[in-house]
């Protein structure tokens, strides 16, 4: 590969070129779930943006190491005051059962979502639980070092000794006095030195059924720690790629990188990914603001929201459709749009499976020649500039239009040499299969599928019928077809059509 991989690196602001640290070594680290309920469509992005970017450091030879945590412990409700009990424990008192049964539900349905999402699995996938004498030996560390302080069986990251020796908020841009002067003041939060002050271990009431021993007491590890410990623990104290939600920018990964330092005396990540949010009609997705979705309502079409089901592959599509640095907004017509596209391409590369190119090495069209091979590359080159999927989706449908133009004979295959052919049915079955993750699920007994079958036939016989300048067959199928509110239009790229 001549062309370098860009990536935006949030702590930089800009976007650098990709050069690992070991290579052909790639260690990546994205922040997993909390497995106390269902995953739902804000899970689906970060799961398929980093897939899409584990999957094309693959596809450039890279040996990946792919670490993505489950938040299984400790996930302290700061947004309900006071409560400060961990919500795997509230929902299993709730339900009566054990906390590890609703982990281990709840960790199996999003592993089935991902599957369903064609996701690869990550290399490994730790759990917070699994690493509590990682982690208290790390804040045990960070004690040492002087930036934490015990207080009542609770241990307590001391931000502001931490900001005079370092820069708290070098990713956010966030300045700690504002902090201070803004931050809310929570339930327990006197006990702090200051307000800005977090958790890295929380001392356990009895009625805590999770908790562990701990030179401090009984208690739990803060949410924050997790990912620095699992991070470093797999993939070395400095490592390639952090990715995660923006809304995890702050506090979650200012935090991290505090932790960090104040345990390693450097920092661990050299780029840090952040994908944007989804919203819902164009607001962000809450569970208090009714406009929640989860996954299986999506794929079964549950809910007031949905007016049909979407496949998972709908979902993917749409999610590529956008680069990852923009929001998203989900409506019913971006994603029966995005069901249209991602049905099209995938038809796209049927078609191109049954294309059997003449042989001839010259082109007998050298602007379409040159035209294929141009957006081929460009592929590579919107990959490259950090993941702009959205702009390789519009190259991979422009290949599209040529192949359906040799499929309708518009354009005959040899107007293309051997080489530029088997360059087209390279990249195109390359980047949709391997890198965008795109698996081909249009099945015979699906409704939709046998109405673009039924089309292509059709549309064929048009062609066919036009090349012999038999109008009138040309003509009844397109008559036809209107009266059906088929509309069938002849363009530059081929024949589309489009139901009324
Ligand atoms: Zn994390």
């Amino acid at each position: 590969m001549t062309q370098e991989l860009k990536i935006y690196n949030s702590i930089t602001r800009k976007k650098e070129v990709f050069t690992p640290l070991n290579a052909p070594y790639v260690g990546m680290y994205v922040c997993g779930p909390t497995v106390y309920g269902d995953p739902h469509l804000g899970h689906a992005r970060p799961a398929i943006i980093f897939d899409v970017v584990f999957r094309y450091l693959q596809h450039l030879d890279y040996k990946v190491r792919y670490v993505r945590n489950i938040t299984d412990v400790g996930h302290l409700e700061d947004e309900v005051a006071g409560e400060g009990e961990s919500k795997i424990e509230k929902k299993a008192k709730l339900q009566r059962l054990e906390p590890m049964e609703i982990i281990k539900y709840y960790t199996d349905r999003y592993h089935q979502a991902c599957a369903s999402l064609n996701t690869l699995p990550p290399s490994i996938e730790p759990t917070a639980s699994g690493h509590i004498i990682e982690q208290i030996a790390w804040v045990q560390k960070i004690l040492d070092s002087g930036f934490a302080y015990e207080v009542d069986g609770s241990v307590y990251f001391d931000v502001q000794k931490y900001n005079d020796a370092h820069d708290y908020g070098k990713l956010s841009g966030r300045v700690l006095e504002d902090l201070l002067e803004t931050t809310r003041e929570l339930a327990g939060q006197d006990i702090k030195r200051n307000k800005a002050d977090f958790a890295i271990w929380k001392k356990a009431d009895p009625i805590h059924i999770m908790q562990w021993p701990s030179p401090w007491g009984q208690g739990f590890p803060g949410w924050h720690l997790e990912c620095s410990v699992l991070s470093t623990k797999y993939l070395g104290q400095t490592f390639d790629l952090h990715g995660g939600g923006m809304d995890l920018l702050f506090p979650h990964h200012e935090c991290e990188i505090a932790q960090s330092v104040a345990h390693c005396g450097h920092e661990s990540v050299r780029y840090w990914m952040h994908n944007n949010m989804i919203t819902v009609n164009g607001q962000k997705m809450g569970k208090s603001l009714g406009n929640f979705i989860t996954l299986e309502d999506l794929f079964e079409g549950n809910g007031e929201l949905l007016e049909q089901a979407y496949s998972p592959m709908t979902i993917r599509f749409f999610i590529l459709q956008a680069h990852y640095r923009s929001t998203v907004d989900f409506s019913n017509e971006a994603l029966k749009a995005a069901e249209k596209g991602y049905k099209r391409l995938m038809n796209a590369k049927g078609l191109l499976a049954n294309l059997v190119h003449t042989g001839n090495k010259k082109p007998k069209n050298a602007a379409e020649d040159a035209r294929i091979q141009a957006v081929c590359a460009q592929c590579y080159t919107h990959i490259n500039d950090d993941f702009n999927t959205a702009q390789v989706l519009a190259d991979l449908f422009e290949l599209s239009g040529k192949i359906n133009a040799f499929y309708n004979k518009q354009l005959p295959l040899n107007s293309i040499s051997a080489s530029t052919f088997d360059l087209l049915t390279t990249t195109f079955n390359t980047f949709i299969t391997n890198i965008l993750g795109l698996a081909d699920v249009t099945s015979a007994n699906d409704n939709n599928g046998l109405v673009d079958g039924l089309m292509d036939l059709l549309l064929q016989i048009r062609a066919n019928a036009r090349e012999q300048r038999d109008w009138a067959t040309s003509d009844k199928i397109r008559n036809s077809l209107k009266a059906l509110n088929v509309t069938v239009k002849d363009g530059k790229d081929g024949t589309n059509w489009t139901i009324a």
